[in-house]
């Protein structure tokens, strides 16, 4: 299932995500330019080194959704070395977070679920990383980011797709079934064994969901590894989650637009230097019962959808705080919202409510591009 894209990367104008765009250098010019280059080093007067270049990438086979990169390189050859690079890690931490497919000779979150009230699984230790940080932002969000709702969120699923595949018959799951699962929903059952290596489930109907933070997570630790191989100017966008490095090469931020939940516009543009933009909405993944809309983002206390808001967009320097927080923050009130996110350093939130107003957090406007 490919899902569309929701924040769009603004380079200088709208970005469609489809589009890959790269200025090719006529022969004749490169020519000329080549020559140019030749009589100059003769001369030796060439001491600037060559200009970066935008290039851009999409990958269609990582997290399930569409992801979008940008890098300023200096050459097609080094920059096409990176993107190969960034897929292949991108593609490593898709692997260990899927939890519908095995691979061959890999444990990954999928052989873990599979394995709930029987053994312990040894795993890599990015995941033990994703599952400790995911524990941390269970607390950190009361609760809210809840990733042993597995069984809860796969009913929603079941029913969502049963209905999109034939809305006639679409319908809500059953509250009853609802809450069986979600007496296996308990953070606790889910134990992390750093000395051992394992990751378990001690309850055998408790399922892990990373949907609300594994993206974030790996897109955080995928930016990460970029810059720490030399990587100076670099827009990466998996399916919205959105992260930078560096600047443009002209010094100016980057620009990300904001999807407006209720047109294909966009409801504002921030501009950002080395940090995330995230938004979760409820025009993303749905289905339609009776006529009205239920979202993808469950709210733990009632198990149905969140009715708070219809749309969440969340700008920190660490991507996979600010995955995780889209979802917690989307299912409390906003005083609640405000609140936490006051009390994070370096973390801005707009919130846009049902009947179409919007609140920010204090900081969040620095970031508005006017
Ligand atoms: P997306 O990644 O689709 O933009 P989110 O980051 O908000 O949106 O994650 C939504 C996904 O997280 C759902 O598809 C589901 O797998 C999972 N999820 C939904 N509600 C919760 C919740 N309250 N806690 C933890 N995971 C959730
Ligand atoms: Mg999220």
């Amino acid at each position: 299932m490919i899902k569309t894209q929701k924040n769009g990367i603004m380079p200088t104008g709208v970005f469609t995500p489809a589009r890959t765009t790269r200025r090719v250098i006529p022969g004749r010019i490169a020519a000329m330019v080549a020559t140019l280059l030749l009589l100059a080093s003769f001369f030796g007067c060439v001491s600037r080194p060559a200009e970066p270049k935008r290039y851009e990438r999409v990958f269609l086979d990582v997290f399930d959704t569409v992801t979008t990169v940008i890098l300023y390189d200096t050459g097609e050859r080094s920059a096409g070395e990176r993107f190969d690079q960034l897929h292949a890690l991108l593609l490593e931490y898709h692997r260990l977070y899927d939890i519908y497919n095995a691979y061959d000779g890999l444990n990954n979150l999928y052989t873990v679920n599979q394995n709930a009230g029987k053994s312990p699984v040894a795993v890599d230790k990015r995941i033990l990383g994703l599952i400790d940080y995911a524990k941390e932002m269970d607390v950190l969000t009361d609760g809210r980011m809840n990733i042993a709702m597995g069984g809860v969120l796969d009913l929603w699923l079941q029913y969502r797709e049963a209905g999109l595949n034939d809305p006639g018959s679409a319908a809500l799951p059953p509250m009853a079934e609802l809450e069986a699962a979600n007496a296996h929903s308990k953070p606790g059952s889910i134990v992390v064994d750093r000395a051992a290596g394992t990751l378990s489930i001690t309850d055998a109907q408790t399922q892990i969901d990373v949907g609300a933070i594994g993206k974030g997570y790996a897109a955080q630790k995928a930016t990460e590894a970029m810059e720490q191989s030399g990587v100076t100017s670099m827009l990466l966008s998996i399916g919205g989650n959105v992260c930078s490095i560096g600047t443009r090469p002209d010094g100016t931020p980057w620009q990300v637009g904001i999807q407006d939940p209720y047109s294909d516009g966009n409801l504002c543009v921030v501009q950002v230097s080395g940090r995330s933009v995230v938004t979760s909405g409820t025009y993303e993944r749905f289905y339609t019962v009776n006529g009205k809309r239920y979202h993808h983002i469950i709210d733990p206390e009632t198990l149905l959808p969140s009715t708070y808001y219809d749309s969440i967009t969340v700008i920190s320097d660490d991507s996979a705080l600010a995955d995780a927080l889209t979802t917690g923050l989307f299912c409390m009130p906003i005083s609640q919202g405000q609140a936490l996110v006051a009390s994070l350093d370096g973390v801005e939130a707009l919130w846009v409510l049902p009947d179409g107003t919007q609140a920010q957090s204090n900081g969040f406007s620095v970031y508005l591009v006017p």
